[in-house]
């Protein structure tokens, strides 16, 4: 069977596991090298150049003069042929949540029969590539197909290596003819716009006239499972779909809790230490890795950047992950539910905002109840969450991470925030009045002597909120993990946006012409205590993941979306429109067009599974059950023939007989369902598609499982879960 070969395989196959060798390759010298980064720009471009640069990616100031785009092309491409570079491209980031490109050659023919290499500062800031077969959820018809390309000065241009040469890659932004974004990147840019627009107006009420912009950052945690590339082979599921669509229960999961934080197999570790390599060299600061909780399943942290930055990033990041697996024989699957039964995986979207000049603003400090700036800063969070809990829970939905949210090992689908023992203390003294005092951190006492004190954080952690406050920073767990992080956090930075608008009209209009801090304190001590008065039903620190949550949730009015369906509809909201239009961050025909491009992957994405089980059901399942079935009948008829009572296998035969014409009841029955014709509705097609497709592929599955547990071992061809998570 395929399933003995991928053994096979895998027993006999020697890795190259020292393809790269930290002793030799310094983490300092690899760091960046493959980046035009500010060092490289400095070196090569003209000083007024590089100023002007620098100010557009500092400042946020529009690139005008076309001399200047010039300039850069030609140190760009100088600086990329000498790294073997061929061919630019324009990456960009499309609705498919993948990145997207189309490679030009930099050369030129002379028309003498020789040729030069160009790239002009046209050809840097403008391209365009077909843009007919992207998803654009009808905003552009195919027949208006232009899309262009633009360069996103702020993320820089970088080299990617391949075996034979090198591709110059320039990250940009995915817009119409009309000027309307086909793309992930172009809202998240307007967003941290407007975010700083809206927080500089409270950072400036503090006096503080030195930061010009303020910045939103992320960390994103990222989760991934890596398997043996064999068992790819041999699961149409995986190949098709990430996820396994068939699996019974192993014996063994991860009840042992012994594979979260555990030692790191060999061949992984040597994986993971080349897609380091290869990060840091593309300036990726990738700083953590660790065993998670699921078996075979792992994380990797970066530390934090602006988020235009870190999405960048961490679509690379996956990329680099899903590549450099195949050398090391292995599969990176960055599916939310990969195998049913154990954990799957996410994506901690860490986030802050910060100055310009370098202050977190979530920042508490040691006393951060006599830190205003940090508590105005945090109630607007609180407030934004209240406010647009729906939007957030929406910025999260898909096929995939449906099967992971309110599992019990995800957040809920409700939206709630901790806020940790120390900080929900202080917002209730606010609530009241004026905080008077911080719950001391202290010292742990740990009872041995010889140890070093151990500070004690001011809160503890709670895995179980999909919202939490985690020391300077909000962690959002919500995310997926196969998701581009850009929209989540277009959508967080925006409702934060609206927070933190209405509390600067608040606070300029209150305290007028009176620059003082007594009055700014007064100002702010009238103000929010009325706004978590409002906001607070969002707070919650307990377990997310118990019963008594989802009646106590529903008793506060939260909502709970269960699953992307019930959300997608809050996309084109009366309220989720107005925001986004006053915030500039999307029109109303970009946000309709998401609802249908959302709308129509969730279709797309369940009829693929449903399709794929229907043919492994019917050329692997069925047969493998109908050849065992005729072992056992010839067994029956045997014991018979010997005059011996076969009645015991008599009846396992029955079982077996009436569970395979179950299983084909079942195939039908999904066959039927996936091959329905659709509305043309999209969203109806979706939930159709949620209601008639869904519940036939968990009853196929069941019997799929059942057939798994009692056809003989050697003629099952389907790789098990046993094998596929413990065989490393
Ligand atoms: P933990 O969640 O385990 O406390 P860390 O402190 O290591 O973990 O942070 C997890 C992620 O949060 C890292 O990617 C880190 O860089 C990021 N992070 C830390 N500070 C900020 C910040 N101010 N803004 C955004 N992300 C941050
Ligand atoms: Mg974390």
């Amino acid at each position: 069977t395929p399933r003995q070969a991928a053994i096979q395989a895998i027993a006999t196959t020697e890795y190259d596991l020292n393809q790269i060798d930290f002793r030799t390759a310094h983490l300092k010298e690899l760091f960046g090298t493959l980046v035009f980064s500010e060092e490289v720009q400095k070196q090569r471009l003209p000083k007024p150049v590089f100023k002007a640069l620098q100010k557009t990616i500092k400042q946020g100031a529009q690139l005008t003069d076309p001399a200047v785009a010039d300039a850069v092309a030609s140190a760009m491409k100088d600086w990329a042929i000498e790294h073997g570079a061929t061919h630019f491209t324009h990456l960009f980031q499309p609705m498919t949540g993948l990145t997207a490109e189309k490679h030009d050659s930099f050369l030129a023919p002379t028309g003498t029969g020789s040729a030069v290499s160009e790239f002009s500062g046209k050809e840097l800031v403008k391209g365009e590539p077909d843009a007919s077969s992207f998803p654009s959820g009808g905003i552009r018809a195919t027949f208006e197909a232009r899309g262009y390309t633009g360069w996103d000065p702020t993320s820089p241009a970088y080299i990617r290596e391949a075996p034979n040469g090198a591709t110059l890659v320039i990250p940009t932004v995915f817009v119409s003819w009309t000027g309307e974004a086909l793309d992930k990147k172009t809202p998240l840019l307007r967003s941290m716009e407007a975010l700083s627009q809206q927080a500089i107006r409270i950072v400036k009420l503090f006096g503080n006239t030195e930061a010009k912009k303020v910045f939103t950052t992320v960390g994103p945690e990222q989760e991934y499972f890596l398997i043996d590339k064999n068992f790819l082979y041999a699961r149409p599921d995986l190949l098709n779909c990430g996820r396994t669509l068939f699996g019974a229960k192993p014996a063994k999961g991860q009840e042992l809790e012994d594979q979260y934080f555990g030692t790191i197999p060999e061949r992984v570790l040597a994986c993971m230490a080349e897609c380091e390599a290869e990060m840091f060299k593309l300036g990726i600061p990738v700083k953590t890795r660790h065993n998670e909780v699921a078996p075979s399943q792992y994380e990797i942290a970066p530390i934090f950047e602006d988020s235009n930055l870190a999405t960048d990033h961490n679509q690379l990041t996956m990329d680099v992950m899903r590549r450099t697996a195949e050398k090391y024989g292995l599969v990176c699957l960055l599916h939310e539910k990969p195998f049913a039964g154990i954990n799957g995986s996410g994506k901690h979207n860490n986030w802050s905002m910060s100055t310009d000049t370098g202050e977190n603003l979530l920042n508490p400090g040691d006393t951060p109840h006599d830190n205003a700036q940090f508590l105005v800063f945090c109630v607007a969070v609180i407030r934004a969450v209240a406010k647009y809990p729906e939007l957030l829970r929406v910025s999260v939905a898909s096929a995939g991470n449906d099967h992971r949210l309110g599992a019990n090992e995800a957040p809920p689908a409700i939206i709630s925030i901790f806020l940790g023992a120390q900080l929900q203390d202080i917002m209730e003294q606010l609530e009241k009045g004026k905080p008077e005092k911080t719950i001391p951190g202290g010292f742990m006492e740990v009872g041995a002597s010889v140890l070093p004190k151990l500070p004690r954080d001011a809160g503890d952690r709670n895995r179980t909120s999909p919202f939490a406050f985690t020391g300077n920073k909000f962690e959002f767990r919500a995310v997926g993990s196969s998701f581009s992080i850009g929209g989540p956090n277009t959508v967080l930075n925006t409702i934060v946006s609206e927070s933190i608008d209405f509390i600067a009209t608040a606070l300029e209009k209150a305290v007028g012409d009176d620059k003082s801090e007594a009055r700014l304190n007064k100002a702010i001590q009238d103000l929010l205590p009325g706004i978590l008065k409002e906001s607070k039903k969002v707070v919650f620190n307990g377990d997310g993941y118990s019963d008594e949550w989802h009646k106590e949730a529903e008793k506060r009015g939260l909502p709970n979306l269960k699953n992307t369906v019930d959300a997608l509809p809050v996309i084109v909201r009366k309220d989720a429109v107005e925001l986004f239009t006053k915030y500039k961050v999307f029109t109303e025909r970009e946000l309709t067009s998401r609802y249908n491009i959302f709308s129509e992957k969730y279709v797309k994405e369940v009829t693929i599974e449903a399709n794929t089980m229907v043919s492994m059901a019917k050329t692997l399942i069925l047969p493998a059950a109908l050849r065992y079935q005729g072992e056992v009948a010839t067994a029956v008829n045997a014991t018979k023939a010997a005059g011996v009572d076969a009645g015991a296998q008599l009846d396992h035969l029955k079982e077996l007989t009436a569970t395979i014409a179950k299983f084909q009841a079942a195939t039908a029955d999904l066959d039927h369902a996936v091959n329905h014709k659709h509305s043309g509705d999209p969203y109806a097609d979706a939930k159709a598609t949620r209601d008639t497709v869904l519940p036939k592929m968990v009853e196929l599955r069941t019997l799929g499982d059942k057939l798994e547990t009692i056809v003989a071992d050697d003629l099952w061809p389907l790789p098990t879960y046993r094998e596929m998570l413990f065989i490393k």
